[in-house]
Parts: structure tokens; sequence; C-alpha cells
């Protein structure tokens, strides 16, 4: 595949949700993508495009193929709410997982399962909240993007039944 340059009149895959294509907007020094409607700033002299619509200073870089990440500060501050997520979910799980093991319940009483049950509802609950959180954060379409992948999936077999 050649090195296409980033320009005003190409056509170039979404740096969000990695299955639609942005394109310039009329009359606009903007970008839009087709499947999560995100607002891009494109910079034609770096190279570089910016999300716009987002408090998330997100920005990449084209490499002729594909695009680039840099966010140092973006990095530096996801760093700490990766750990603040890991605790989030692992910290409650484990006070479940250590009560459970520490208390286990008497022997004959209903619902022995219990305390095991919970700490996995726990967990589950848990990385639930987060992902939210996480597509709310990055105002990512999570049903677009499963409708988009669905459809692009179901023409794939259609066209492999002709
Ligand atoms: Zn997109």
């Amino acid at each position: 595949m050649p090195h296409v340059p980033f320009q005003e009149t190409g056509t170039y895959p979404c740096p969000v949700c990695h299955c639609g294509d942005i394109q310039s907007l009329s009359l606009m020094e903007a970008m839009s993508c087709s499947v999560c409607q995100h607002i891009f700033t494109p910079q034609f002299e770096e190279q570089s495009l910016k999300l716009a619509d987002s408090q998330v200073g997100l920005q990449w870089y084209w490499n002729g193929k594909r695009w680039q990440g840099k966010p140092s500060h973006v990095l530096a501050i996801n760093w700490q709410y990766g750990v603040a997520a890991i605790a989030f979910v692992t910290l409650p799980t484990l006070i479940m997982g250590v009560s459970a093991y520490l208390f286990p319940p008497l022997p004959g009483t209903a619902f022995p399962w219990f305390p095991l049950a919970w700490t996995g509802l726990t967990f589950i609950s848990h990385v639930g909240c987060l992902l939210y959180l996480a597509s709310e954060y990055y105002q990512f379409p999570l049903g677009l993007y499963v409708k988009t992948v669905g459809r692009r999936m179901l023409g794939r077999v259609q066209v492999s039944n002709q």
C-alpha cells in the first residue's frame, strides 16, 4: 500500500471508532466520521488530527497509512485512571473474597455458594461500571459501533454466500 498524504480531499479511517471514514465537511475547516459522528480539526501542515468535540484532548498523527496517537499528557492522566480503575475493581472483590474465605458458611447452611456468587457479582458489576464510565468519557457510541460492525459482518456473509 503506497503512502497517502493527509489532505483535505481524502477519506481516512476514523481513529476513534476504527470502523467509519472521516471526510472534510463542506465549507468548514473540520472533518467528521460517518459512523461515530465525532468532529475533528485537521492540521494538514502537521499531518495531524485533533478530536474537537470532547474534553479529552486526543490527537493523532498520520504516518501515510494509519493514525498514530501521541497524546502524552492524556496518557499520563490515563495511567492514574488505570490504577484507580484497577483498585476500583480489585479492592471490593478482594474484600468480598477474603471475607468469604475467612468466614466460610457453616456446614449445612442454606445457600453455601452465596459468598462466592456475591464475590463474582461484585467483580462483574464493578467492571460494568467502569466500562460504562469509559464509554461515557470518550463519548464512544457503543450502539452505533456494534450496529456498523454487525452490518459489515452480515455484508461479508451475504457476499460469500453468493
Ligand atoms: Zn468514527
